[in-house]
């Protein structure tokens, strides 16, 4: 009888813990026929609206205005928001696949579409009280832009030690600091914004605002001037006694550090996928180009030496892909550190695979393959540094492991 019990409860034992495996390590890579057909209409816009016109927009670092107003036109600004407010209510893996399509175009375009979505839209639809979403997200589903702001001049990697101060006015706060490398900022209408109220409690004195970027007290610098994804611009946004009403606050004072983190966890989701985009796009061009090239009497792609290269190149842009579509399933840190961390790396070897398959013309500006070089290389570091990255995943891994 007690063999039998223990054989009983060592069964449960065994399949609790298999079920916890299979909840860690199960994934299907099927998309549902609703999201095939969110990758076949953003697919067919990129072809037609923006591959055509990147080039020239990175040449000229010029926003996309036009571009994001038409994606706002078909609601992929509001991708993942209420109806109620104007948006498509789709799930994460439908917007990763809609930025990793136009990533595929336009890099700058897939970007932007990434921040505003995952890490300014997202957080408002999810975390704003009715008021906050009737004036900071009914309109940004419909072509206004929203911004996140950050990281500061002395505060990147190490988001706790952000030294923007909001102090308490009666049923106000007044904000004063300078955050860097704002996306959007000097085209969009309104930003969230990391203060701290007490630095003394580090991440716990942290709190989370929405701000109009037309409030009094609030200055935009220049466009910064960066190698890659030329037609987005990111600034830094001086705030000096900015007054805003309690109401302005998301959540409670104290949990700002908590929503950051939860709103970068989604973030790396919408880079990794923008990195799939660029890896992708770097793979067709290097394609093309060995098939119509001739040397030593034969197609370029004929030579082993480059049809390994070109293998190489698919298997990193399939593993980036699988990766990011998990993370965007199965939203949790450790998966989408992973997937951004894998997704960006990858971009940056298949872009150079690509310039290395293209001779001289892959140095040369007349060709797209020096651009995909270009823009791969910031997904290693927006969103997220890789080596934080990797200091995630190893953290999680062994806290998984521990959990078996
Ligand atoms: C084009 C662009 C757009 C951006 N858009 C936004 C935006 O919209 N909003 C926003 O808030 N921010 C934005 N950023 C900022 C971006 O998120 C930061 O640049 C990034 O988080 C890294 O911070 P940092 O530049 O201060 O680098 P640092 O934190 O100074 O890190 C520099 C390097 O130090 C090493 N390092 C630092 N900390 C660690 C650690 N703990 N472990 C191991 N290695 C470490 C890494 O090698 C890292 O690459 C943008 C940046 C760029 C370039």
């Amino acid at each position: 009888m007690a063999t039998t019990a223990l054989n009983k409860s060592t069964k449960a034992i065994i399949l609790v813990s298999c079920t916890k495996r299979l909840a860690v390590r199960y994934f299907t890579t099927q998309l549902t026929e609703k999201q095939l057909d969110i990758q076949k209409t953003v697919r067919n816009f990129t072809n037609e609206q923006l591959k055509p016109y990147a080039a020239k927009l990175d040449r000229e670092g010029r926003y996309p205005y036009k571009e994001i107003k038409k994606l706002a036109d078909v609601g992929f600004m509001g991708a993942c928001v209420d109806p109620e407010y104007g948006g498509l209510g789709y799930d994460y893996l439908s917007l990763a696949l809609a930025v990793e399509e136009v990533s595929r175009g336009c890099a700058s375009t897939g970007m932007l579409l990434s921040i505003h979505n995952f890490l300014y839209a997202n957080l408002v639809n999810e975390k704003g009280t009715p008021e906050q979403k009737e004036m900071f997200l009914r309109n940004f589903t419909q072509g206004c832009i929203g911004c996140f702001a950050l990281s500061e001049p002395d505060a990147g990697s190490d988001v706790a030690n952000i030294g923007t101060t909001a102090t308490k006015d009666g049923d106000h706060w007044i904000i004063n600091g300078k955050k860097s490398w704002v996306t959007s900022a000097i085209e969009g209408s309104a930003t969230v914004v990391f203060a701290t109220f007490d630095s003394a409690l580090r991440h716990k004195g942290i709190v989370c605002f929405l701000v109009p970027l037309d409030c009094e007290g609030v200055f935009r610098g220049k466009k910064e001037e960066i190698m890659g994804v030329r037609a987005a611009t990111a600034c830094t946004l001086t705030l000096e006694e900015v007054r805003v009403p309690n109401s302005y606050v998301v959540g409670q004072p104290g949990e700002g550090f908590k929503i950051a983190m939860g709103q970068l966890d989604q973030a790396r989701i919408g880079i990794a996928a923008h990195a799939v985009g660029i890896s992708q796009a770097a793979l067709d061009t290097a394609i093309s180009y060995a098939k119509q090239r001739v040397a030593f009497g034969k197609s370029l792609s004929r030579l082993p030496s480059v049809q390994d290269r070109l293998t190489e190149m698919s298997v990193m842009v399939e593993t980036s892909r699988l990766l990011t579509y998990r993370a965007a399933t199965q939203v949790m840190t450790k998966n989408s550190a992973m997937a951004k961390y894998v997704a960006g790396r990858n971009a940056a070897a298949v872009a150079d695979h690509c310039v290395q398959i293209m001779g001289g013309n892959g140095l040369s500006t007349k060709y797209n393959a020096e651009r995909h070089y270009r823009d791969a290389r910031g997904t290693q570091i927006y969103g997220g540094v890789t080596d934080i990255q990797k200091r995630l995943v190893g953290h999680f891994l062994l806290k998984e492991h521990d959990a078996l």
